[in-house]
């Protein structure tokens, strides 16, 4: 394919292009837009991308990217600490946070198991979810993860690991799509899910 643009423009392109949802006709888009609009767009945008670069950072507890570490979830006193909810990306936490049900503390586990992308529980925060389940505190896992083939099979895994911990091993209700999809679902439908979630 001919290059009109100068290598900078095509490399903002490409990479605007591996964003999800974007192929190279709208990443292309993007790029005239942020060139258009460089005081309104490009700079601030530019300026966010570096900040964000060099500041936040996965917690180390959780796994939530946050500014600080502990992040501020981890780090709320006000948050229960009996209750740990485990989900594949933070998306769901944002989500989840966002309809506001769910006062405990969370477990982003970074991806789901997968045999067909050779995703193993080395690649995800499992050791780390068995050790924090460990602590006395922690009295209840609760599964909030996609009812896909991925998602059981994590679940399931999961509850095999944690069932040396004295802890209650609980999934989001059936029947609700969950986990990957938390993050456009509407708020209450997230909420009933939580309420109504039973023992895995
Ligand atoms: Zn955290």
């Amino acid at each position: 394919m001919a290059s009109f643009a100068g290598p900078e423009i095509e490399r903002l392109i490409g990479l605007l292009a591996k964003l999800p949802g974007m192929g190279p006709r709208s990443a292309r888009r993007a790029a005239l837009a942020l060139l258009k609009r460089r005081e309104q767009l490009l700079e601030p945008l530019a300026a966010s991308l570096r900040e964000t670069a060099d500041k936040v950072r996965a917690c180390s507890r959780c796994g939530a990217p946050d500014t600080r570490d502990p992040c501020a979830i981890c780090a709320d006193p006000a948050r229960d600490g009996s209750l740990l909810c485990v989900v594949e990306e933070a998306g769901a936490l944002w989500a989840m946070e966002r309809a506001g049900g769910f006062r405990g503390r969370y477990h982003v586990l970074g991806g789901l198991l997968s045999a067909l992308d050779g995703v193993g529980p080395e690649a995800l925060r499992v050791g780390e979810l068995v050790e924090r389940a460990a602590a006395p505190e922690v009295s209840e896992v609760i599964l909030a993860l996609p009812a896909t083939v991925d998602g059981q099979t994590t679940a399931h895994y999961l509850a095999d690991r944690l069932a040396g911990a004295q802890v209650t091993i609980s999934s989001l209700a059936r029947g609700v799509p969950v986990g990957g999809e938390l993050d456009w679902l509407d708020d209450g439908t997230i909420v009933q899910a939580l309420r109504a979630r039973r023992p895995a």
